[in-house]
């Protein structure tokens, strides 16, 4: 069984809800994407459930504040972990050189131990692969028209018996959907895609400025590329009580298939 907790389901800016970041968990193990913000991500963390102990990689998909920040609290909670003797095996940090090296240096700046040589730092580009948790990552760049950002398609398989489901998930970052990723997205089990407001309120929080997409935008994106579920994330939160029923409504006018707009904590089963 494999399950994904979206942490945090808001953008940047957002005071409501906690910046985008989830987990991807089965029963090997867990893998953090992106961290949000701040040190928000040790309550996130908590409150879902989710233990430090079982976490094995994360992934970064770019180095802008609202995704990379928390990386140095994630960093920090497992170097002590690590120390005190409670967290066994590797850690692993995937995502740009950039990103990487501007974690590796904050956390020799900022933090009191330097951290545990079972810390790893891989970097990834267009088109590389590794695995964990039994999950083949294919990263992709999003070919980002602000800064070096990449996503992937994970797959992975259903079930503990033969015949296996093979289960695939895109993950677009936080921006929208270029024309270059068609062969990671198409056709996948699961999309995750930004949708910063609502179409009929893109006047108000003027998402193209920001290089960022609609509701509606996402439903039309997906159903173009004949996936089975949509999920979409990094949103505005004006509205959040009525956030799901709102976004949904709108991608589904072009998009009939299941459509998600989790609330922070939720978890959604994959397969
Ligand atoms: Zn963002």
């Amino acid at each position: 069984m494999t399950k994904l907790t979206m942490l945090g389901s808001g953008h940047a800016m957002v005071t409501k809800c906690y910046n985008t970041c989830f987990v991807i968990q089965n029963e090997e193990g867990a893998v953090l994407v992106d961290a949000g913000g701040g040190n928000g991500i040790l309550s996130q963390m908590e409150q879902a459930g989710i233990s430090w102990e079982s976490l094995q990689a994360m992934f970064l998909t770019h180095a802008h504040t609202d995704h990379i920040l928390g990386g140095i609290w994630v960093l920090r909670k497992i170097n002590v972990l690590m120390k005190q003797g409670k967290f066994q095996g590797n850690f692993t940090v995937y995502g740009l050189q950039a990103g990487l090296s501007f974690l590796e240096k904050s956390c020799e700046f900022l933090l009191k131990d330097p951290l545990n040589d079972k810390i790893h730092f891989v970097a990834v580009e267009n088109e590389d692969e590794f695995s964990v948790i039994k999950i083949q990552f294919r990263v992709f760049d999003i070919h980002s028209t602000k800064m070096p950002q990449i996503g992937f398609r994970a797959e992975f398989t259903k079930g503990w018996k033969e015949p296996f489901e093979k289960i695939s998930l895109a993950c677009m970052g936080d921006e929208p959907y270029h024309e270059t990723c068609l062969k990671y997205v198409e056709n996948a089990d699961w999309l995750l895609s930004e949708a910063f407001c609502l179409s009929k309120d893109k006047d108000i929080f003027k998402p193209y400025e920001k290089h960022h997409s609609t509701a509606l935008d996402a439903g039309k994106i997906a159903h173009k590329l004949k996936v089975s579920h949509l999920i979409m994330y990094h949103t505005e939160d004006s509205d959040l009580e009525n956030r799901e029923k709102n976004y949904r409504k709108e991608a589904a006018k072009n998009f009939d298939g299941d459509i998600y707009v989790p609330r922070d904590l939720e978890t959604i089963l994959l397969g």
